[in-house]
């Protein structure tokens, strides 16, 4: 069984069996009496170093293990996921309106610019303020910790 959290779609955790010989198998399966205990994982990569039995039980240990061990730091970083849909939907309408009307198209995107710099830059200095690293700041926007120091510099008190 997989577990899916809806802030964070593209991560599904699951239980990962563990051989006798210690090795994990890193995909989802039902339990036999060949697996000796089971670990949390993620399709990301990360998993969790506390076994458990492989077993439903250790199963369900395993997924609050997920759930309160990873999932929380992918939260902090994740918009919520109308305001994505809505971020899309207005680009895709953007779109349409830049081959109607180009014009038109110019001066709200020209809106839009205006309000997102000073948005990035006052998400950046809040973002210092409660303790981010410039890596987990370049992470979440998909650019260096160096190119997320560069642009944010001038705009943050650390
Ligand atoms: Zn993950």
């Amino acid at each position: 069984m997989k577990w899916r959290f809806a802030d964070v779609p593209d991560h599904e955790g699951f239980a990962a069996p563990m051989l006798p010989n210690g090795e994990l198998l890193l995909s989802a399966g039902a339990f036999t009496d060949a697996f000796i205990g089971c670990q949390a994982a993620c399709s990301c990569g990360w998993i969790d170093r506390r076994r458990f039995p492989a077993t439903p039980e250790g199963a369900k240990n395993a997924e609050y293990q997920w759930l309160s061990r990873h999932i929380p730091s992918l939260l902090a970083a994740a918009p919520p996921r109308e305001l994505v849909i809505k971020s899309t939907l207005l680009c895709e309408q953007t779109m349409k309106l830049a081959a109607e009307r180009p014009l038109a198209a110019l001066s709200l995107l020209s809106q839009v610019e205006a309000w997102q710099r000073a948005l990035l830059n006052q998400a950046a200095a809040q973002a210092r303020e409660i303790g981010a690293s410039w890596a987990e700041i370049g992470e979440t926007m998909g650019i260096s910790k160096q190119a997320a120091h560069e642009r944010f510099k001038a705009h943050v008190n650390t």
